[in-house]
């Protein structure tokens, strides 16, 4: 039973309705028709109006906007991020990862942020890049760097009349990349922690340095404080370095559940990578 249904394929109809009766947007309902279930096999019961978008074209696509950025529709599943080049590679590892192939295309990136879960998947590297969210009402468009539009567990910057359209990000350049998920299995697992990081280096020098947990704390945690640790140093500083930096990013990080294992488990994946940017060649490093 719902209290009231809306079905609509027009955005600008979406958006008078959100407008006029606070709809809740249903997307591809994974995270709300578990939420709201009753028992097996009987329909959920929502607390207010539902508004189903998952048909609204407007809010699909993968595209390089003209300022080179590239926008990520907000209907977009894991299963076509994980399937496009123009997609930063530390976005297409989470989405490549997330629950089993049946969840990979019915998710959405939407409702991935709106859920606002410390352990949803893409928020993750997408703050680790400095992603932003472009929500729209019927009077206003706005777009918010995702790590402010995420204010905690469940807790988003989302207006009453809004709707999120699509995710922005500008391509960071990186020499080395880093994603990890530890979950009890590889398919249809929630994340017990991710992480991802990233070094650039120019002439033998650490130029950027980024790292970015999931699932260990109320929300995505990046720590500037810590990635400052390693800015500015040479390529051969950087062993001698690795304790400041994963005791930092051990004070940065609060793991509610679980927190030794998360806390040696996330220091040991900082360790791991920050080891090879000492020793391997620069690229992607698989764990
Ligand atoms: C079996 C199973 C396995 C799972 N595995 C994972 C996993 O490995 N990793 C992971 O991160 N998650 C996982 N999830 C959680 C869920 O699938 C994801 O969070 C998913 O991305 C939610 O997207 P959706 O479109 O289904 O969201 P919905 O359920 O439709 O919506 C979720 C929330 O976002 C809001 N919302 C949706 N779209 C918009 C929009 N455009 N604008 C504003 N608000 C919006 C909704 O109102 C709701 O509050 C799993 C869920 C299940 C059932």
């Amino acid at each position: 039973m719902v209290e009231r249904c809306f079905v609509t394929k027009d955005l600008d109809e979406a958006l008078r309705i959100r407008k006029e009766t606070g709809a809740h947007p249903l997307a591809g309902g994974s995270d709300l028709m578990v939420q709201y279930k009753q028992g097996i096999g009987i329909t959920p019961v929502f607390p207010w109006p539902v508004m189903v978008i998952s048909g609204i074209e407007e809010l699909k696509g993968i595209r390089k906007l003209d300022d080179g950025r590239i926008e990520i529709g907000a209907l977009e599943t894991p299963s076509a991020i994980a399937a496009s080049d123009l997609v930063p590679w530390h976005v297409r590892q989470a989405a490549s990862r997330m629950g089993a192939v049946a969840l990979r295309n019915t998710a959405t990136i939407g409702g991935n942020i709106g859920n606002a879960s410390p352990k949803g998947d893409l928020p993750q590297p997408l703050i680790l890049l400095d992603a932003v969210v472009v929500l729209r009402s019927a009077d206003s468009v706005r777009e918010v760097l995702l790590d402010d539009f995420i204010r905690g567990s469940k807790k988003t910057d989302l207006h009453e009349d809004e709707l999120i359209t699509a995710i922005r990000i500008t391509e960071v350049p990186y020499s080395y990349a880093y994603y990890r998920k530890v979950g009890t299995r590889r398919a249809n697992a929630i994340s017990k922690l991710s992480i991802s990081s990233l070094v650039l280096i120019e002439d033998g020098i650490i130029k950027d340095f980024r790292a970015s947990s999931g699932a260990a704390g109320p929300k995505v945690i990046r720590s500037h404080e810590v990635e400052d640790l390693l800015k500015g140093h040479a390529v051969d500083e950087v062993p001698s370095l690795i304790p400041a930096i994963t005791e930092g990013w051990d004070k940065a990080i609060s793991p509610h559940a679980m927190p030794a294992y998360r806390r040696g488990t996330t220091a040991r994946a900082l360790e791991h990578f920050l080891s090879a940017v000492a020793t391997l060649p620069p690229g992607p490093v698989i764990e």
